[in-house]
């Protein structure tokens, strides 16, 4: 019975598919003539993502979205595509920067905003969309997404229909009861077994999860939406009203279930953790990633560097790009509790050469989004503007990289050398000897490239 249900249903399936072709609902694949676009820069100096020399002048060929050839010698322009031909002067051309830890969804828009039930998910889908421009116009062409809906942005993005970088959604940041990702009121609790789910539950930022059973759900469910990554909560947080920076949320058989689920789908978990015992019980169940780590301790950096663990982190300091708590609320006593740590996490990272990235982690504050080359400028405070350099651009692209087939954009970023994607920013000065370039991309970043399309270019 039911396989002849299958054959009629089956049957009909085909049916309105040939309808739908001959309408032209279904589009067939587009046929391969279709001319190449290529674009040729010439005289321009290449920092290529890892090395602390600028090339010779050089000319890059870009043909679709790949670097197909660099010469310190001339290329010749292929005759039979669309050429765009780009004189760089000498300026700089470098891969372009990836910040490794954003809320897309959530960047410009305001906290009280957000978890209002009066803010419709059109508005907050139409200000994500203005931030992933945005951020794509500040020479970010690829960002790791640490908690949001940014799934449909994504493939908006990866269509052509929204301007903006690649991502890397993780979906919603999965929190205990109480945890950092828990932003219910009081008057929410208790909940039981048919409680309808809180606002940003359905919203899609954080998903709430205790005990192994759910944990296991709730990561399935993100990965089923797409996620190339799983984030959870695994400590205090600064922005979450119930959970003071020293506790440690989640059992190691909770984190276990998370790591074992992102296995099976070949990828990983990273979590917020900010101590010593959150981040050494994550790694014990297997995390590879930490967030943050700003309160982390010698042994810790010796643990993470002994298994590899990559540290995700932020310069956050107490200064004027820190997101503004009212002065005396207990969020506020945690961010200044926070900030002070990250000098030493730093300093610890350095001695123990733990693999670093960068990220800013901005959320809820427009103005504070348009600080992001600053944010990372900030990092000259320790490291040299080459390894500043080097971090926004290959190291994190090796983060990236952890996703494994996961990864939604297969191929090399992070680099300027042939068979990369083309990625691409064209720097009016030498960032290496003046990281300062990076703190104002509207008139030092003269050409963006994202995927071989150009989405500036004030050459012209
Ligand atoms: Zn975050």
């Amino acid at each position: 019975m039911r396989f002849r249900y299958g054959l009629i249903l089956g049957a009909l399936l085909l049916a309105v598919i040939g309808f739908a072709t001959q309408i032209g609902l279904v589009r067939s694949q587009p046929a391969q003539t279709s001319q190449p676009t290529s674009t040729l820069f010439e005289n321009v100096r290449i920092f290529n993502g890892t090395s602390a020399q600028l090339s010779a002048p050089s000319s890059v060929l870009v043909v679709n979205n790949k670097i197909e050839k660099i010469s310190t010698g001339s290329i010749a322009a292929p005759s039979d595509t669309g050429l765009t031909r780009i004189n760089g002067g000498g300026r700089t051309l470098m891969p372009g920067l990836i910040d490794n830890h954003t809320h897309i969804m959530m960047t410009i828009v305001s906290q009280a905003e957000l978890l209002s039930p009066n803010t419709t998910l059109e508005v907050i889908d139409r200000k994500a969309e203005t931030a992933a421009k945005e951020m794509l116009l500040r020479g970010f062409t690829s960002i790791r997404d640490m908690a949001g809906p940014a799934f449909g942005l994504k493939r908006n993005i990866d269509k052509g229909a929204e301007i903006g970088p690649r991502i890397w959604p993780s979906g919603a940041m999965i929190s205990q009861t109480s945890g950092h990702g828990d932003f219910r009121t009081l008057k929410e609790l208790p909940r039981s077994a048919t409680t309808p789910l809180s606002r940003g539950e359905l919203l899609g930022a954080g998903a709430i999860a205790d005990g192994v059973d759910e944990v296991l759900r709730r990561t399935r469910e993100q990965l089923m939406q797409g996620a190339t990554q799983i984030k959870l909560a695994a400590g205090g947080g600064v922005a979450s009203d119930y959970d003071p920076l020293d506790v440690s949320q989640y059992t190691e058989s909770e984190f276990r279930a998370a790591v074992e689920a992102a296995d099976n789908w070949n990828t990983y978990v990273t979590v917020h953790a900010y101590t010593p015992k959150a981040i050494q019980t994550a790694i014990r169940a297997g995390v590879k990633c930490i967030e943050h780590g700003q309160l982390m301790d010698e042994l810790t950096a010796k643990i993470m560097a002994e298994k590899g663990i990559w540290l995700s982190m932020q310069p956050f300091l107490d200064d004027e790009d820190a997101i503004p708590f009212p002065e005396g609320s207990p969020n506020r006593a945690k961010q200044l509790q926070m900030t002070q740590g990250t000098d030493t996490a730093y300093k610890l990272a350095k001695k123990y050469n733990l693999k670093t990235a960068w990220g800013t982690d901005t959320l809820f504050d427009a103005k504070l989004a348009t600080r992001q080359g600053v944010q990372l400028a900030k990092l000259a405070r320790w490291y040299t503007p080459f390894e500043v350099l080097k971090m926004a651009t290959s190291t994190n692209a090796e983060l990236l990289a952890l996703s494994g087939p996961r990864n939604p954009y297969p191929g090399k970023l992070g680099v300027v050398e042939e068979g990369a994607l083309a990625d691409l920013l064209l720097v009016d000065g030498n960032p290496i000897e003046d990281i300062k370039l990076i703190e104002n991309p509207a008139h030092n970043f003269k050409v963006i490239m994202k995927d071989g399309k150009i989405y500036k270019n004030s050459l012209a």
